[in-house]
C-alpha cells in the first residue's frame, strides 16, 4: 500500500508528488481526526490525520489512502469517532486545488441520502461527476491568426487559415473543422500565418446583464413576477409555482425572478433545470437573448470538456446561471438561491437509476433547508403540487390567459366504437377529414402517438406465440425501418425471423397495433402529396436529429408531423392547428396510481401544441373510452374538476400525497433464494402504527434481464417517517450475495 501510517516524529511517505499542496510531518507533528467520506457506496465517513496547523476545512476535496489505493473525498463535518486509535489512522496524502463544498452542499448531500436511503457516498458521487473538475488545469496552446499570408498556400492551409479568427483554437480543433491533420496547423504557425496563444481550458461564462432585454409583460405577467421576487427580495424560503397554460409566458416571468436572485449581489447564483435534454439548446439560447449571456449548461449530452468547465467555475461561483437537466441540482453552488424547476410535473425528474430520488422534490428541500426560494412551473402541475398549494404549503401565481390572445384550442373526443378507422388502418374517418381539412388550408397537422416503433405486439397467426425478450417478460415491439424486434425496457434487440420460433411456421408472425411508424406508412399512403416527417428517438437519434427535424416543422416545411412525445413540449409552431391523439387510452393501460394523471399532463400538453399564433386550434383524442373523467375534463378544459376527482380517490386510498409510499425491490438470479429473501423480509417487518406492508409480490415484470424481482410497497400515514420505519425494518434481514435490494422513496415506476 502507497503510503501513510503515521508514525509520531516520523517522516512519513508522500502521495503523489505534483499534487498542489503538501502536510509535511518532518516535525512534531500536532495532528488531529478529520472525517473523509468517498464517492463510493458506503454509508459513513472514516477518520483520517491531518496536521492540526494546516487541516482542511470541511467540504475540501482531498486524496487520502483507501484499501490499496488513494482515492478523491470530502473532509466530511462529522464528529471523529475516537474509538479507533490514533496509531492505526492514516494520514490524508494532499489537498485537491478546488474550492471546497459549501456547507449548504454538505447538508445537501447528507439530507438527500438520509431521505432517499442510499450511502451518503453515493450521493456525493453525484455531486463528483465533473468531467475531469477535480484535476487541476492544465492550460492548453491554441492558434490565432497574425494576419501574414505563408510563403506556400495550399488548399488545405487555406482551410485552416478560413477556420481560425480572432479567439483561439486549438491545433485538433482547428484541424478537425478544416479537415486537415495537426501538422497543418503546426506548419502554418511555423510558417508565421498563425501565433501560438496560451488558452484557458475553462473559460468564464459572460456574466449575464440583468437589464439585457427584460420582457414587455402584461399586467397580468407583471402580477405574477411581483410575487414570485417578493419571497427573493426577502431572502426566505418558499415553494412558488407558476401555474399557466401554454404559451402564457411562465418562461418570461420567471426568468424576472432569476433576474432578481442575481441582482441581490455579485455572488448569487441561480439554476434553472429542464426536464428534456432535447430542448436544452433552444431554451438556452432563449435565456441567453434575455440576459445578453449564455448559462453555463449541464446535461448528459455534453462532452467532458464542458462538464468540466461548468462543474469548476459553479466550484468557483463563477458561473452564475446554470440551466441543466435534473443532475445539475448536486453542482457543486458556493452560493445557490433560487431554482426554478420547469415542467415540474415531468417524470423525467425522478431518476430511477443509481441514486433513486425526485429532483423537484429535493429542490424544494434544498431551498427549505437552505433559506431560499424554488419555483415550479408548470401547464399542468402535478396533484402533489396542487396538494401542497390547498394545504397551504407552498404558494401560488396564476397566469390566466395565452400571451398574445391566441385561444385554447377546441378538444373534441372520437368515439373508436362508432367511428372506427376501416380495418387495418388506425386513423378514424373523423380525424383523416380534419387532416385533409388542414391539407387544403395549407396548415399543419400532428399526429401523436406516444409509442416508438412499428407495431407493439409480433404474434404468431398460426399458433399464438407472442414474440418476448428472452431474458425480460416483455413483449418485443417490432422496428421496421431497422427490420428488428426491440425490448423497449432493456434495449435487447433481434433481427425479426422468418419462421415463429414457437412452431416454426415461415412467414406467420404479425405486426398487432400501432407504433408511430405504422401510422406513418398509413398516412404516406393515404396523404401521398403531403410532406410527411416522423419524430421519435430511433427515427431520429440524438438531440440534433430532434432539432432539425423540429425546426423544419417550425419552418413549415412539413405538412404532418408523426410524432412520439418528444413533440409534446416547449416548441413552437405557428402553423399548426390540428392535434390528432392516435391512441388516447394509451397511458391509462397497466396503470399505477399517476396513470390518469399523466395521461392528462400529456394530452393536455401535445394538444396545447396546436393554435398558438394567430390560428386558432383544435385537437381530436381517439379513444374507447370517451366517458373517463380524465377526457371528460380535457374536453371541457376543466382541470380542476379532474384534478379533484384525482385527489378523491388518492385520499381515499392513502396514497400521495395524501400517504407516504415506499418501494422495495429485491431482484436476484437465483429464483428460490429471492423467494426466501422475499418471505424472511416479510416474516420481519414490525407492526408500525400508520404503516402498511404490501407484497411481496411478484413485479409486473417479474423477469428482467435474467433477473426475478419481487416488490414490496410500504404505505404510511403522512405523519408518519417511513425511512425511520425502513431503517428499523430493512436491517433485520441480511440478504443473501445473489439477492440485490433496493429501496425507492416516493416511487413513481411500480413494473
Ligand atoms: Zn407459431
Amino acid at each position: 500500500m502507497r503510503g501513510n501510517s503515521l508514525e509520531t516524529g516520523h517522516r512519513i511517505k508522500r502521495g503523489r508528488m505534483n499534487s498542489p499542496m503538501k502536510f509535511d510531518f518532518s516535525e512534531k507533528p500536532a495532528v488531529q481526526r478529520v472525517k473523509v467520506l468517498f464517492p463510493l457506496p458506503l454509508f459513513k465517513a472514516y477518520d483520517y490525520l491531518a496536521p492540526t496547523e494546516d487541516a482542511p476545512a470541511p467540504g475540501s476535496f482531498v486524496r487520502a489512502p483507501f484499501g490499496p489505493r488513494e482515492i478523491v473525498g470530502v473532509v466530511w463535518p462529522e464528529p471523529a469517532d475516537a474509538s479507533v486509535p490514533v496509531e492505526k489512522l492514516k494520514a490524508i496524502a494532499d489537498v485537491i486545488d478546488a474550492p471546497p463544498l459549501a456547507a449548504g452542499m454538505v447538508d445537501f448531500i447528507a439530507w438527500a441520502a438520509r431521505y432517499t436511503m442510499f450511502p451518503a457516498g453515493s450521493v456525493l458521487r453525484m455531486t463528483m461527476r465533473s468531467g475531469d473538475g477535480l484535476s487541476a488545469p492544465r492550460a492548453q496552446t491554441g492558434y490565432v491568426r497574425t494576419g501574414d499570408a505563408p510563403a506556400r498556400l495550399t488548399p488545405q492551409r487555406q482551410s485552416v487559415l478560413d477556420a481560425a479568427g480572432a479567439d483561439p483554437r486549438t491545433a485538433a480543433d482547428l484541424a478537425a473543422a478544416a479537415g486537415v491533420s495537426d501538422g497543418v496547423v503546426r506548419g502554418l504557425s511555423r510558417a508565421g500565418a498563425l501565433r501560438a496563444v496560451e488558452i484557458d481550458p475553462d473559460p468564464p461564462f459572460d456574466p449575464p446583464d440583468l437589464d439585457a432585454n427584460g420582457p414587455d409583460l402584461s399586467e397580468d405577467q407583471q402580477y405574477a413576477a411581483d410575487g414570485l421576487t417578493a419571497p427573493i427580495r426577502e431572502g426566505r424560503h418558499q415553494a412558488l409555482l407558476i401555474d399557466g397554460v401554454t404559451g402564457s409566458g411562465k418562461t418570461e416571468v420567471y426568468l424576472e425572478a432569476v433576474a432578481a436572485a442575481l441582482a441581490r449581489d455579485e455572488t448569487v447564483q441561480a439554476l434553472i433545470l429542464i426536464p428534456e435534454i432535447a430542448l436544452t439548446a433552444p431554451f438556452l439560447k432563449r435565456v441567453e437573448e434575455r440576459f445578453n449571456a449564455a448559462p453555463a449548461p449541464w446535461h448528459s449530452e455534453m462532452t467532458s470538456a464542458a462538464r468540466r468547465r461548468t462543474w469548476r467555475r459553479v466550484a468557483e461561483g463563477q458561473a452564475r446561471l446554470v440551466v441543466g437537466a435534473r443532475s445539475a441540482l448536486f453542482l457543486p453552488f458556493p452560493n445557490l438561491k433560487l431554482i426554478v424547476v420547469d415542467e415540474e410535473h415531468d417524470g423525467a425528474y425522478k431518476q430511477e437509476d443509481g441514486v433513486i430520488y425526485h429532483a423537484r422534490d429535493l429542490a424544494v428541500a434544498r431551498g427549505a433547508r437552505a433559506g431560499f426560494p424554488v419555483i415550479l412551473a408548470s401547464a399542468t402541475p402535478s396533484l402533489e403540487s396542487v396538494v401542497n398549494i390547498d394545504e397551504g404549503r407552498y404558494g401560488a401565481v396564476g397566469l390566466p390567459s395565452r400571451f398574445a390572445d391566441a385561444a385554447m384550442p377546441d378538444i373534441g373526443l372520437v368515439d373508436m366504437r362508432e367511428d372506427p378507422p376501416e380495418a387495418g388502418a388506425w386513423l378514424s374517418p373523423s380525424l383523416v377529414a380534419e387532416v385533409n381539412a388542414n391539407l387544403s388550408a395549407g396548415e399543419q397537422s400532428l399526429l401523436f402517438l406516444n409509442r416508438r416503433g412499428y407495431a407493439p405486439l409480433t404474434l404468431c397467426r398460426r399458433c399464438g406465440h407472442k414474440m418476448t425478450a428472452p431474458d425480460s417478460d416483455t413483449m418485443l415491439v417490432e422496428h421496421r425501418f431497422e427490420n428488428r424486434l426491440v425490448c423497449h425496457h432493456t434495449g435487447f434487440s433481434m433481427e425479426k425471423p422468418e419462421a415463429c420460433p414457437n412452431c416454426n411456421a415461415v412467414g406467420s408472425l404479425s405486426p398487432c397495433g400501432p407504433g408511430i411508424e405504422r401510422v406513418a406508412e398509413e398516412a404516406r399512403e393515404r396523404w401521398p402529396d403531403a410532406a410527411i416527417g416522423v419524430l421519435s428517438s430511433d427515427t431520429a437519434p440524438g438531440a440534433r436529429a430532434v432539432r432539425e427535424i423540429l425546426a423544419s416543422m417550425g419552418d413549415g416545411e412539413i405538412d404532418i408531423l408523426i410524432a412520439t412525445q418528444i413533440a409534446a413540449k416547449g416548441h413552437h409552431f405557428p402553423d399548426l392547428t390540428l392535434v390528432g391523439v392516435v391512441d388516447a387510452d394509451l397511458g391509462l393501460a397497466g396503470g399505477d396510481l399517476r396513470a390518469a394523471e399523466r395521461t392528462y399532463q400529456l394530452l393536455a400538453q401535445v394538444t396545447g401544441r396546436a393554435g398558438r399564433a394567430e390560428k386558432p386550434g383544435r385537437a381530436l383524442l381517439q379513444t374507447y373510452q370517451p366517458d373517463a373523467a380524465v377526457f371528460q375534463a380535457l374536453k371541457n378544459c376543466d382541470r380542476n374538476a379532474f384534478l379533484a376527482a384525482e385527489a378523491e380517490g388518492r385520499k381515499r386510498a392513502g396514497f400521495p400525497p395524501y400517504g407516504r409510499l415506499a418501494a422495495i425491490l429485491l431482484r436476484g438470479r437465483n429464483e428460490p433464494a429471492l423467494h426466501d429473501a422475499a418471505r424472511a423480509l416479510r416474516a420481519a417487518a414490525p407492526a408500525g402504527d400508520g404503516i402498511e406492508v404490501l407484497g411481496p409480490a411478484r413485479a409486473p415484470i417479474y423477469r428482467l434481464r435474467g433477473e426475478a424481482r419481487m416488490r414490496f410497497l410500504v404505505k404510511a400515514r403522512r405523519d408518519v417517517s417511513i425511512q425511520a420505519y425502513l431503517d428499523d425494518w430493512l436491517p433485520k434481514v441480511k440478504m443473501p450475495a445473489s439477492v440485490r435490494r433496493v429501496v425507492d422513496i416516493d416511487p413513481y415506476s411500480f413494473l
